[in-house]
């Protein structure tokens, strides 16, 4: 059946192929740009919005032409079933995905157990988006504003069956993989906050560390192998800072070592102009980006607290990605992750999930303005969606019945004007197996409104989140 639905997919595209059919969504994409909200749910757009516009719908990207739905579930978890979804207000509670499991799926197009990287069930290693782009001769990265190791660009990247072997993953991905681009946080040397770190001790310890929610092993790693965790190991950081640490990306026979990269300036200045061919940025945080930030002055308002400024934007990062991936005359595939919207949406902060929301709306209308000025929708794919959903975010007053009739335990969030925090209320601090949204515009985005799953009563049309390694790997073949 799987088959079926590719072989009648291709035969769809070589139709729009060779008729000459000229509308941009039925072209085969030189470059493709995912953008992945982890923990991004509908309701996280929304409140963004309530906030930024005083109204809904003005995101660029809702404006994309394909808008869906997307199913998140993992293998071992609970299938999404839309009856259940409205009727039973814990039923998306159960069992949710992680990020490792989602990403292993939006990467490959391949569902496997929770924490697994780009490993199937059985241990098999899938072929990424990525891994396939670099056979085919384009270029490709991953972007984050999370340690490069966690699970998202990870999954696009590594394969592991534990999402939480850092210093292997890193490693892979540094001294192993063909990607020409990793850009993220983890840095050995500064704290979470940014300030950099006094002493080896310094670095694991104190409340902020909260925020690093599982650290998997590390706990049995010395102090100093620890602070390296993230980017591979002691030797793999020596090596990186000698200009020595990386792998034949181009086949050529001949290492192309990593230029490494910690200065925002750098970040901002690869945006334009000449840069080198493989450039792995890792910020100067020990974390996120802005998440663990000194909070003294945060009086409960997005960016009351100054904001760090000694590390990127995610658009720096995703800016400086495209200008070097895209001097490839073949093209390139990347992951560009707004990967804290998860972490604060666990807290059930929702200023803060306002503010790295914002972080990666604003990524993503720089890369449409790329598109348009630097190439062209016949040309460049961008997909945005989610991993899954964090926090069950919902309207106050949801799932209270007044009378045995009411129907509406799904209660929209309330719009308090542009600038004012929405009313919401949190109904989880853990993932959820909601619909996320997806979005989709440019060269073949067609294809994705080919592979609908079903219907949600609420939220329409659905796909699930292995129909995106597959239609990429479809329209890359
Ligand atoms: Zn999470």
């Amino acid at each position: 059946m799987k088959l079926l639905l590719k072989q009648f997919s291709l035969l769809l595209f070589v139709i729009f192929v060779f008729t000459g059919c000229s509308k941009q969504e039925n072209t085969k994409p030189k470059n493709i740009i995912i953008f992945i909200g982890d923990g991004m749910g509908y309701n996280h757009v929304d409140a963004t919005s309530y906030y930024e516009y005083g109204e809904l719908g003005l995101q660029v990207y809702e404006s994309f032409p394909i808008k869906l739905g997307m199913s998140t579930f993992m293998v071992g978890g609970e299938v999404y079933k839309p009856d259940s979804a409205w009727t039973n207000f814990k039923y998306i509670l159960k069992k949710p995905t992680d990020s490792a499991a989602s990403g292993t799926a939006l990467a490959t197009g391949t569902k496997t157990y929770k924490a697994r990287l780009s490993v199937d069930t059985l241990g098999n290693i899938l072929q990424t988006v990525l891994d396939f782009a670099e056979t085919i001769g384009k270029s490709t990265g991953v972007v984050t504003t999370v340690p490069f190791s966690n699970a998202t660009p990870a999954a696009f990247v590594a394969h592991n069956a534990s999402r939480y072997q850092y210093k292997e993953i890193a490693k892979e991905m540094i001294m192993d993989s063909k990607v020409d681009v990793i850009m993220g946080g983890g840095h050995p040397f500064y704290n979470p906050d940014g300030t950099p770190i006094k002493s080896i001790n310094e670095r694991f310890v104190g409340e902020k560390e909260a925020y690093d929610m599982v650290v998997g092993d590390s706990s049995a790693l010395k102090n100093e192998e620890k602070i390296f965790n993230y980017v591979g190991g002691k030797n793999t950081w020596d090596a990186l800072k000698n200009g020595e640490a990386g792998s034949d990306a181009d086949n050529d026979g001949i290492n192309d070592p990593w230029q490494l990269i910690e200065n925002r300036e750098m970040f901002q200045k690869y945006a334009k102009g000449e840069t080198p061919k493989r450039v792995i940025g890792i910020f100067k945080s020990g974390q996120s980006t802005q998440v663990e930030r000194d909070d003294s002055l945060d009086d409960g308002m997005p960016f009351s607290a100054p904001l760090n400024d000694q590390v990127p934007t995610l658009t720096e990062m995703t800016l400086s990605t495209i200008n070097i991936l895209s001097k490839n005359p073949n093209g390139f595939v990347m992951m560009s992750e707004g990967g804290a919207i998860d972490w604060v949406a666990h807290h059930n902060q929702l200023h803060r999930t306002i503010e790295e929301q914002i972080d990666f709306n604003k990524a993503i209308e720089a890369t449409c303005k790329w598109v348009e000025e630097n190439s062209s929708w016949d040309e460049t794919l961008i997909i945005v969606t989610a991993d899954h959903e964090t926090g069950y975010l919902l309207g106050p007053g949801s799932n209270v019945k007044v009378n045995d009739s009411d129907v509406d335990l799904w209660k929209p969030i309330g719009n308090n004007g542009k600038g004012k925090l929405p009313s919401v209320e949190w109904f989880s601090k853990d993932h959820t197996n909601s619909l996320v949204p997806f979005y989709a515009k440019g060269a073949g985005s067609i294809l994705f409104q080919e592979s609908i799953k079903g219907n949600d009563d609420v939220k329409g049309s659905y796909i699930d989140n292995t129909d995106v390694g597959n239609v990429v790997k479809l329209l890359l073949k």
